[in-house]
């Protein structure tokens, strides 16, 4: 879960954020932070699952709400088939979509078939994603889960959870991303920021990745699984965040059961 800011130490400059809410406060505003230990407490409070739960009627008015916002939401990683989704999902693992992006236009325009990468070869491709966290092993990945889908799916990405997660690289999460929005299956493949919301809000608490998804699925109506995944997401990356959750900007506040939320309920 995130990391508060820290409060400054006497003798040392207060952070950024500190200072913004004593300036905050010196001008008479509501402060816009809650004090870092309350938080972090709170943060552990919804990890421990203590966090009260939502009924039927409010996840589908927050998944209203989502909807209303932004009716088809999208993903942010470029790509251009879903070998190359599949590949972009790949080098996203610890890493953000925004680098990743940086990365995937070069490659994808040398490589983009399976035929294509392995013919580019694994050490055109790692100088390709350098710029991209543990590129060595990812370059790897790329070659070798591109040889497994010529010889074993005839160079198609397969539309099995099994088959792909047998690919090298590829894990319930990329499998997730890769059936929801390749496939359009209503998978929900949790990230940081789903499994931060999840637990953080209520909607879906859960020690793993795996146990959110799991809530999710029971609790999510049918008829917003396909864009659940992306909603959520982009609520955490936008305004969910880790360190500093913006509520006075969130649609779902007065649904939210975070007791550390920075706005009345
Ligand atoms: S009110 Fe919104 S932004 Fe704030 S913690 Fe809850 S879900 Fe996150």
């Amino acid at each position: 879960m995130g990391v508060p800011p820290k409060a400054g130490r006497p003798g040392k400059p207060a952070g950024k954020s500190v200072r913004r809410s004593l300036d905050n406060a010196r001008q008479g505003k509501a402060a816009t932070l809650k004090p870092p230990n309350k938080q972090r407490g709170a943060d552990r409070k919804a990890l421990a699952g203590v966090t009260p739960q939502w009924t039927p009627e409010e996840v589908e008015e927050c998944f209203r709400r989502f909807q209303a916002a932004t009716a088809v939401p999208k993903g942010e990683l470029l790509h251009q088939n879903p070998y190359t989704l599949l590949v972009a999902v790949v080098l996203s693992a610890q890493a953000t979509d925004a680098g990743v992006n940086k990365a995937t236009p070069a490659l994808f325009a040398a490589a983009p078939t399976p035929e294509k990468m392995v013919a580019l070869g694994e050490d055109k491709v790692r100088d390709l994603i350098k710029t991209i966290g543990l590129f060595r092993t990812k370059a790897k990945n790329v070659i070798a889960l591109s040889q497994k889908l010529i010889t074993e799916h005839g160079g198609d990405v397969p539309r099995s959870r099994d088959a792909l997660e047998a690919l090298p690289g590829v894990g319930r999460k990329t499998a997730n991303v890769v059936l929801n929005m390749a496939f359009g299956e209503p998978t929900i493949a949790v990230d940081t920021h789903i499994f931060r919301v999840g637990n953080r809000t209520g909607l879906a608490p859960g020690k793993t990745p795996f146990d959110v998804e799991q809530k999710l699925l029971e609790v999510v109506p049918d008829a917003y699984k396909l864009h659940a995944h992306h909603w959520l997401i982009l609520h955490g990356r936008y305004v969910c965040l880790a360190r500093r959750p913006l509520c006075e900007r969130c649609l779902i506040a007065d649904l939210c059961k975070w007791p550390g939320k920075t706005v009345a309920a």
